[in-house]
């Protein structure tokens, strides 16, 4: 079965579902000595690549039918099929030093082997170092004769300001209904699908602007309902939607404290490839609105206080900032709960008296973490008879030893890696300094002690160090079950526990 979003992805200027997009590009491309240099800047899934193709084409059709493409020449079809050597395509993330920049100098100086116009398309350019924007700026300063750049960004703020100054423009946004419903209807057309306004119109309104995503969307939907899609097995199927977890469910969840379900229903939504970042940014859109509604400004008002949500959406922000650091795309939206949630518990603001106590206990305990020496100074034979190999093994049960005190911690670690066995200590492998500087904070170590100790019948210490390359961490998976061996390796299930009774288990 045909991939939607890559079959019926705009060939032709007239196929760009974006009215200002159509038109910035047809003005552009009439003119008989265009710019030769432009930023294609808006949202992922907005369009960005294919439009930088059809400028390709543009440029190059040996058949142009007024201001558009063929889309039939030969030119148009190998530039279509992504083969033609004359498109270099790159991705500013992994193409991002100077020497990289140097290579498409060279490239570009070179004229276009068998096309009129070379196009070099650099995706995510905003990534490139502060080096590689000088040489590229030199590049754009003095274009070679038949070259032609396009920059892709999500991000055009982090692009110099001398480099923005020589690009033409092109805004991409997120489609309004009527674009997003001229997307489905060349699907629905090219498929013959049968379906009706009302339908049509609730799978505009479940989307979330993004071209790409509504096309895998309704993808899934003509798998599951095949090509007669009636309203009703419509909403059914979105009542149903594998993994859904609405917001006023989500809220209601959050108030109760319900922080075990809540996560849960994050693993559920990571097996179904829920993208997180929507998500995130969906439920701030949500959190928004039920603000105002607080202001008598319409809707319905929330269960959670003005100054909670105001509290929430200040936390969503704040983990936002992880979203790109993370491997695990649940865990910005895991940690933004927990701390919420122990927000209302009044544990995650331990008052000043206590919180220095137990400062000062870690602070006694491990002045600095020598690991041959224990409390008292004397020697505590950490070495274990244990290699690394056993508590690799016995992965899946630190994570679940160590969950019932802090989910957050138990997300970090699902994203390291036991690495070996040095002088007794266990080095762990982690994958960014973030994940470094959490696990080794005073209190989660002593989280992540307490449940290796449990697991492993011995002290055990640790220290974390980055990989230096990116193999996948030991358990990056959602799936293993908690529940089965909770009974036997945690004594007391403590819900929504924290601090306070892991400080009472440890200072008695
Ligand atoms: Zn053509």
């Amino acid at each position: 079965m045909a991939i939607y979003h890559l079959k019926y992805r705009p060939g032709k200027i007239a196929d760009l579902d974006s009215e200002s997009v159509r038109e910035s590009l047809s003005k552009w491309l009439s003119e008989s000595d265009g710019p030769r240099s432009f930023l294609f800047s808006g949202p992922k899934g907005s369009g960005k690549t294919s439009a930088a193709r059809i400028l390709a084409k543009s440029l190059n059709c040996l058949n142009k039918k007024g201001k558009d493409v063929c889309g039939k020449c030969a030119n148009c079809l190998e530039i279509e099929s992504g083969r033609s050597i004359d498109i270099v395509e790159l991705d500013g993330a992994s193409n991002r030093g100077i020497e990289d920049v140097r290579s498409i100098k060279d490239k570009a100086y070179l004229l276009p082997s068998k096309l009129d116009f070379k196009v070099i398309i650099i995706d995510e350019v905003h990534m490139l170092t502060k080096e590689a924007f000088n040489a590229l700026l030199k590049l754009i300063e003095e274009p070679p004769q038949k070259t032609v750049f396009v920059l892709c960004t999500t991000d055009p703020q982090k692009i110099p300001q001398t480099v923005l100054s020589r690009l033409v423009k092109i805004d991409f946004k997120k489609g309004g209904d009527e674009e997003l419903r001229r997307s489905l209807k060349r699907i629905i057309e090219g498929e013959e699908i049968e379906i009706g306004k009302e339908a049509i119109n609730l799978v505009v309104e479940k989307s979330d602007g993004s071209f790409r995503n509504i096309a895998r969307m309704f993808n899934e939907i003509v798998v599951s309902l095949g090509k007669k899609i009636d309203l009703a097995d419509l909403e059914k199927y979105f009542s149903k939607r594998r993994g859904h977890y609405g917001y006023d469910e989500l809220v209601d969840d959050l108030a109760q404290k319900e922080i075990k379900k809540i996560l849960e229903s994050f693993e559920k939504m990571a097996e179904a490839g829920v993208d997180f970042s929507g998500y995130r940014h969906e439920f701030l859109d949500y959190l928004q609105k039920k603000l105002l509604a607080e202001y008598g400004l319409g809707g319905e008002k929330s269960v959670l206080s003005q100054t909670e949500i105001s509290k929430l959406m200040n936390i969503l922000i704040g983990v936002g900032r992880y979203e790109k650091e993370v491997e695990i795309g649940q865990l910005p939206m895991e940690m933004a709960v927990v701390e919420f949630v122990a927000g209302l518990n009044g544990s995650g603001d331990l008052d000043k008296k206590e919180k220095k106590e137990i400062e000062k206990e870690v602070k006694e305990d491990k002045p600095t973490p020598d690991p041959s020496l224990d409390k008292e100074g004397k020697s505590k034979m950490v070495i274990l008879t244990q290699g690394v190999e056993e508590i690799e093994k016995k992965w899946h049960e630190v994570l679940a030893a160590v969950k019932p005190f802090n989910h957050s911690v138990e997300a970090f670690l699902r994203a390291a890696r036991p690495r070996e066995m040095v002088k007794g200590e266990l080095v762990m492998e982690v994958f960014y300094p973030f994940h470094k500087d959490k696990l080794e904070e005073p209190r989660n170590r002593q989280i992540v002690e307490v449940g290796l100790e449990k697991v492993m019948g011995q002290k055990v210490v640790f220290r974390c160090v980055l990989a230096n390359n990116k193999k996948p961490a030991l358990v990056i998976d959602n799936n293993y079950k908690m529940e089965e061996k909770k009974e036997s390796l945690v004594e007391t299930e403590v819900a929504g526990g924290d601090i306070y009774d892991l400080a009472k288990e440890i200072f008695g």
